[in-house]
């Protein structure tokens, strides 16, 4: 199937016949923040003040806080009941290159030895129609990490903002069925697809931020000990977390019993490398210092994930940069060493 289009003033039409057979989630603002929400049919006006979620997408399938089962201790030993996601249909619309990138990088860790069923129901459940960056924020830097802010391989259909239209672009066999089954869309002409392609150019071209990859594993490697300059780059830390929060491709989290007499429920929530007590064992922490968990977090992503699959745990999204209350900044600490 070639490409498609849809006039902006036809969008509600076109996610309200989504809504018929899935939820559809979107960005949308609640509580001061951007993040994806279920759309329960109202405007679309997203397109006009969207550039991208603080609450990173990874949200919609390993939530902040989970229940994972209940457990009751009876006469014959703990009954369990499982809490696995119910099984409907999601289609997350609006989601940016950067993040459905992370999101196949996060795959490999959570479909890895350690099958996590809760997200992977969730992922196989999910259809990703994702849309172009035209303006990228001046924190990004995608484009070193190998994304281009105006396109991605890794969503199922992907939209293309091209003024009065979104330019629709099937990319999976799964997008290519969804579309093949909605009505209202019309052919796009090479008039759309030539502004998409010079919209996509432009978008890469005004990336301000950049990082060097060449080398780094080594240079990163060599700088290992080096406390003096982790000590230096975590000074003004609050070891707050933000950074970790709203990172797409941070994953750690935290299992938690919680007990009341004979029942209970086993919870997990997101952990962060830069609290304090992250690393704590019954007998020592061997990341107690600021440096040490700040030093953590960037050999995690830029040296060990790559070691382990291949992928650098980065895709230049610039969250971290934009949310950190003390602006410290990941292309500064990796380009200083
Ligand atoms: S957001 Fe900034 S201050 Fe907070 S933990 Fe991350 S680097 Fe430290
Ligand atoms: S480390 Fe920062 S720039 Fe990289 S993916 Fe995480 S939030 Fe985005």
């Amino acid at each position: 199937m070639g490409y498609k289009k849809i006039r902006k003033d036809q969008l509600n039409t076109f996610l309200r016949e989504l809504r018929k057979d899935y939820a559809v989630v979107l960005p949308s603002r609640s509580g001061g923040q951007v993040a994806f929400s279920t759309w329960g049919g109202e405007n679309t006006d997203f397109l006009d003040w969207y550039k991208n979620t603080v609450i990173p997408p990874k949200a919609l399938f390993f939530p902040p806080v989970e229940e994972m089962f209940r457990f009751r201790k009876g006469e014959d030993g703990y009954a369990i009941e499982e809490l696995m996601p119910d099984r409907g249909q999601q289609i997350v619309f609006g989601i940016r290159p950067c993040d459905s990138r992370a999101l196949k990088i996060i795959d490999m860790l959570f479909a890895d030895t350690y099958r996590d069923p809760y997200y992977l129901r969730r992922r196989e459940n999910s259809l990703l129609i994702g849309l172009g960056c035209n303006e990228p924020c001046d924190t990004c830097f995608c484009a070193s990490m190998d994304i281009s802010p105006g396109q991605s391989e890794d969503v199922d259909i992907l939209c293309t903002d091209v003024s009065d239209s979104l330019l629709i672009e099937p990319i999976s066999e799964r997008g290519n069925n969804l579309l093949s089954r909605m009505s209202g869309l019309s052919g796009a002409g090479s008039e759309e697809e030539s502004k998409a392609k010079e919209l996509r150019k432009s978008a890469k071209e005004r990336i301000a931020r950049e990082i060097n990859l060449s080398g780094l594993q080594e240079k990163m490697r060599s700088n290992f000990e080096n406390r003096g300059y982790w000590e230096k780059v975590s000074k003004k830390c609050m070891a707050c977390g933000i950074c970790t929060y709203v990172c797409p491709t941070c994953h750690c989290f935290d299992i938690n019993d919680e007990n009341r007499k004979k029942e209970g429920k086993r919870v997990r929530s997101w952990d962060s490398c830069k609290f304090p007590l992250f690393t704590r064992m019954p007998m020592e922490n061997p990341r107690h210092e600021k440096w040490r968990r700040m030093r953590q977090r960037y050999h995690h992503k830029f040296e060990y994930y790559p070691m382990n699959f291949g992928a650098i745990a980065c895709t230049g999204c610039g969250r971290c940069i934009r949310e950190c209350p003390v602006n410290v900044d990941v292309t500064e600490i990796i380009g200083g060493i």
